[in-house]
């Protein structure tokens, strides 16, 4: 397990800067949600910390290790996305084990790892089926599978419930605070969608163009917001 820190990032694309100097801490086994609309630069400062985009200026640590020299598999972390393209010719389980075994991880402990993550997800009774079998819900869960067995130190999303229906982005919510909740491993949250952030986060980040607006638990942000931006965003409908 690893806090996160984020010390001075910057990140620009040729010469136009997206993410301007950022600081943030983010405590060991805590749940952190970035929010900010469309192009604010959540993606790429996600991007940023499993090491999938160069860094135009400052560092990451995990724990006290600053892990900017490490590719993204030595990062120990799991993303998981919108789109969780799962192998439509393998099973639940095998879609869950894949990338065990392309790791080198034996098969007794890949059995073994699958095993408890299908019984976290509840998803013991699909571990036969093929993707085209499952429903909407139950593939983003195999998603989350896929993360979860590979025990990473950090859990990256990247708006993973904004292709479900609203009922059962509301439900998947609850699953991942479920999970969340069993496993206490440190999450980043990425979403545009303020109600997501506030429900699931410890800490609630605002960001707008690249900076950070305010951070802090959900009830702090929506009953002293810290500027105009925060108050609207925050309040606005989703
Ligand atoms: P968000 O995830 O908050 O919607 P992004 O991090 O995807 O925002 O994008 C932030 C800004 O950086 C946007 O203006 C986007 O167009 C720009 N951007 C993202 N990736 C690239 C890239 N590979 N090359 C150039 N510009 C990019
Ligand atoms: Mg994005």
């Amino acid at each position: 397990m690893a806090s996160v820190t984020l010390n001075g990032l910057k990140k620009s694309f040729g010469n136009v800067p997206v993410i301007h100097g950022l600081d943030l801490t983010i405590a060991d086994g805590a749940f952190v949600a970035l929010v900010g609309p469309s192009g604010c630069g959540k993606s790429t400062l996600l991007r940023m910390i499993a090491g999938l985009e160069e860094l135009t200026d400052g560092e990451i640590l995990f724990g006290d290790r600053p892990v900017d020299h490490l590719s993204p598999r030595d990062r120990n972390i799991a993303m998981v996305f919108q789109s969780y393209a799962l192998y439509p010719h393998m099973t639940v389980a095998q879609n869950m084990a894949f990338n065990l075994k392309i790791a080198g991880v034996p098969a007794a402990e890949r059995d073994r790892r699958v095993a408890d993550a299908a019984r976290l997800l509840e998803l013991t009774d699909l571990l036969n089926r093929r993707p085209a079998h499952l429903s909407g819900g139950q593939r983003q869960r195999v998603a989350m599978g896929r993360a979860v067995v590979r025990d990473p130190a950090v859990f990256l999303f990247d708006e993973p419930l904004s292709n479900l229906d609203a009922k059962l982005r509301v439900q998947m919510r609850t699953e991942i605070k479920g999970l969340h909740a069993k496993i206490k491993r440190t999450s980043i949250y990425v979403t545009h969608d303020q109600v997501e952030a506030m429900t699931l986060a410890d800490t609630v980040v605002v960001l707008n163009k690249g900076r950070i607006e305010q951070a802090g638990a959900p009830m702090d942000l929506y009953r002293t917001p810290a500027n105009l931006f925060v108050a609207g965003f925050i309040g606005s409908p989703s």
